[in-house]
């Protein structure tokens, strides 16, 4: 039975943005490792706060090199005015403004209730935030047509003091020089050749970094400043808005005539390696984001992806565990390289497709992955899908600022107790080799601090801890370990703001019913589908389907009552009872089986999953199925295949799609015209339903979902059926003999019972 919790999850969340696996520790390594799931945290560091402004002062820090910030958990001397770091235990002197502390007196961040804070601090960004649009132009008319439209409002939405910059490209690629004004003028690139940054910086007429206000001064035919590299290619949106807008509405198709036996020559490559490096010329570290919109693979140069002719299939998942491959790992490393450039320069890269087929997003997947870059996948640029998406990019707040932060540095601190093992989000190594760093490794390990480029009030980062204490030592009373997580942002507003949470919980001895009370059974399954997804990244599937199982094995052994080979008495208590169901559902989905995805897909999946927070992850692992019949208040019911039936409706929610399924029965009256007959009106609601509750899980997601309709044994119906448990399949029947309830569906997967039960037989054995 499970006992009282200390914590109320969501009430955590919502006040520090924070998800814990557990939220009492245990004591020591070798009992912390004993229970199997790592110490693990789910961060929203720009979570929403209306109720938290901004303080207007500078943060009180530990002496170095410690640097911890003043928090609720640390012991003040108000007489003394001193405070003790919970991390390094040394002493501070207060700052003499803080001299009438007390008690009664106490600066918001020692308040109990300000365990996260946001301090603005007091040195402005130099540079507003830079938007630089990379564009193809080897798309169809209407396309090019509708993704121009979309790029006019979106310079509508920026604000009017960022910089924007535009590069296009198909054949070659173009960097526009909106500075000049006389006429039309931009600088061209061929799209075959394979330029360096000292080449491209030198056809842009950009002066290396090195030599800007060197003291020989400018060289002697270098253009005047106010010419030269920002001012020619990256200018304030309110003074290129309508220059811009004229280049973008007489855009034309790429010249370059495609036979139809060929693929269109595109240089997705050059175009990128000229867009990093003229920002990482002009504009080093500071915030800026890459937009890349494109409508097809990469066909030439450095970076391509698959040759121009036709009939040469782009690489599919088979091709490439085949190891049968032709430009797949050149231009993976290409693109990666770029990203680890552009990262540390604090440069967030998108991108946004347009296109029924695969561009290569595989290979480009870093470019977003390193940076925390959005990725947009759509069929084409006319799809709803990508114009809402791109709009709610430029998403304000109440006070008009974007709702996105730039160029972050993320730092998380410990008690002694505990260590870094790494992170798994969109990130790179800070290469902070600070003394809490820990041993173990999971994820972007060895250091304790990470570059984020972008944030959004979304951006969930997980971060693993191990408990380093040997065993044996006993624990002191009211022993508890603390951590502080540091974001330092550029506000979209020009400001830099320092986002602080700090966390402190208890630890308990070992079998102290403490620690499985508290286990945050939903926040564990994230965690740990981030640790899968990031394992199948390097490894084989089933060498991760093995590792998941076994972990759940060994987690049913340590905290499930059982008598030893007695699979029926099996029991685990509430805080556990539906997580091997978060696992069976994870071992299924997208994000660990790849044969039904193209590479494409499955480089998407994995990068919104490692986005987002638990909420919304649970319902990427798991999906929300709605059902409603006429007289009968819609209803949660289990994803399962048992849930199909011919008088329901059935509203599903995998996050990245929305699908709404008529039943048999359903299906007919509606084709029938019914529900525009008189007397039938509660099945013309009824019909309306579903579409309204969609409008409501449409509202605030990013991208937006792909919004499907279908009817029982319609052809977009497997959307349904790949999620369902299979419990009754074409070959399990219905029980002592009779015809099974619900759907059969066609598959040779295990059910959700048939995995429970072989799970407890595993569990009470003793195996793993
Ligand atoms: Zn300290």
């Amino acid at each position: 039975m499970s006992g009282p919790r200390a914590f109320d999850f969501e009430e955590v969340e919502d006040r520090d943005g924070v998800r814990l696996s557990w939220n009492v520790w245990a004591g020591s390594r070798i009992e912390a490792t004993r229970t199997v799931v790592p110490i693990g945290a789910l961060y929203t560091p720009l979570k929403d706060r209306p109720d938290l402004p901004p303080v207007l002062y500078e943060p009180v820090t530990c002496k170095a090199p410690c640097r911890a910030i003043l928090n609720p958990y640390c012991q003040i001397d108000v007489r003394g005015k001193l405070w003790i770091c919970p991390f390094c235990l040394q002493r501070n002197a207060f700052p003499p403004h803080y001299k009438d502390i007390s008690n009664n007196n106490l600066p918001a961040e020692l308040l109990p209730q300000y365990t996260t804070i946001e301090y603005t601090l007091s040195r402005p960004a130099q540079i507003p935030p830079i938007f630089l649009l990379v564009v193809d132009t080897c798309l169809e008319e209407d396309d090019l047509k509708s993704l121009k439209e979309a790029l006019v409002v979106a310079i509508n939405d920026m604000p009017p003091h960022a910089l924007v910059g535009l590069i296009t490209y198909g054949t070659m690629a173009q960097v526009h020089e909106l500075g000049y004004t006389e006429c039309p003028k931009s600088f061209v690139f061929r799209g075959t050749k394979e330029y360096t940054t000292k080449s491209i910086m030198e056809m842009l007429g950009l002066a290396p970094p090195t030599r800007q206000g060197g003291p020989g001064g400018p060289p002697p035919n270098a253009p005047p400043p106010a010419l030269s590299g920002a001012a020619r290619f990256l200018l304030p949106v309110s003074q290129v808005e309508y220059s811009l807008t004229t280049i973008l509405e007489t855009l034309q198709k790429d010249a370059w005539p495609v036979p139809s036996d060929k693929r269109a020559q595109r240089c997705t490559g050059v175009a990128m390696s000229v867009a990093v490096g003229l920002l990482e010329t002009t504009f080093p570290n500071t915030g800026a984001r890459i937009m890349l919109f494109t409508g097809g693979p990469a066909t030439e140069g450095p970076g391509m992806v698959v040759g121009v002719e036709l009939r040469e299939p782009i690489r599919s998942h088979h091709d490439i565990e085949r190891d049968n491959v032709k430009y797949f790992k050149r231009a993976t490393k290409f693109y990666e390289a770029l990203a680890r450039r552009a990262a540390q320069n604090g440069h967030a890269i998108d991108i946004f497709i347009g296109c029924l087929d695969q561009v290569g997003l595989l290979e480009m997947k870093t470019l977003s992955n390193f940076t925390n870059g959005f990725m947009v996948l759509a069929d084409s640029f006319s799809m709803q899908l990508f114009k809402a998406s791109l709009r709610r990019v430029f998403a304000k707040d109440d006070q008009g600022h974007l709702q996105m932060g730039f160029n972050a540095t993320f730092d998380v601190q410990t008690t002694k107790e505990l260590k870094v093992s790494g992170l798994i989000g969109h990130a790179i190594s800070a290469n902070k080799k600070s003394a809490w760093v820990g041993e173990t490794e999971i994820g972007i390990g060895q250091t304790s601090a990470w570059k984020i480029c972008s944030l959004t009030p979304r951006t969930a980062n997980a971060v693993y801890f191990e408990v380093v204490t040997p065993a044996g030592q006993p624990l002191a009373p009211g022993a508890r370990g603390t951590i502080q997580f540091v974001t330092h942002y550029q506000h979209s507003s020009g400001q830099y703001r320092l986002r602080v949470t700090t966390i402190a919980r208890n630890f308990a001895e070992p079998g102290n019913p403490a620690i499985s009370d508290n286990f945050d059974q939903e926040a564990a399954a994230v965690l740990m589908a981030r640790i899968a997804t990031y394992k199948a990244e390097i490894d084989d599937s089933p060498d991760v389907l093995r590792w998941l199982d076994r972990m759940l094995i060994r987690l049913c052994q340590k905290f499930a009552e059982y008598r030893k080979d007695d699979p029926s008495s099996f029991r685990l208590n509430e805080n556990f009872v539906i997580y091997p169901q978060f696992m069976f559902h994870l071992r299924r989905s997208q994000f660990l089986q790849v044969f039904n995805n193209s590479p494409d897909e499955t480089a998407y999946y994995r990068h919104i999953l490692n986005s987002e927070d638990v909420n919304n992850s649970l319902i990427m692992i798991q999906p929300t199925l709605m059902s409603y019949a006429l007289e009968a208040q819609p209803e949660a019911v289990l994803l399962d295949s048992i849930s199909i039936q011919p008088d329901r409706i059935l509203l599903l929610d995998t996050f990245f799609h929305i699908l709404i399924f008529h039943g048999d029965t359903i299906a007919q009256w509606r084709k029938a015209g019914y529900q525009d007959q008189e007397g039938y009106e509660n099945l013309r609601d009824l019909l309306k339903l579903p579409h309204e509750d969609a409008q409501d899980l449409l509202a605030d997601r990013f991208p937006l979902p792909r919004y499907v309709q279908t009817d029982q044994g319609g052809s977009q119906a497997r959307f349904l059926l790949s999620k369902l448990n299979p419990s009754t399949t074409h070959a399990s029947g219905g029980q002592y003999g009779q015809p099974p309830v619900g759907a059969a569906i066609f598959t040779d997967d295990v059910s959700l019972q048939v995995f429970m039960e072989h799970l407890k037989k595993l569990a009470v054995t003793g195996s793993s």
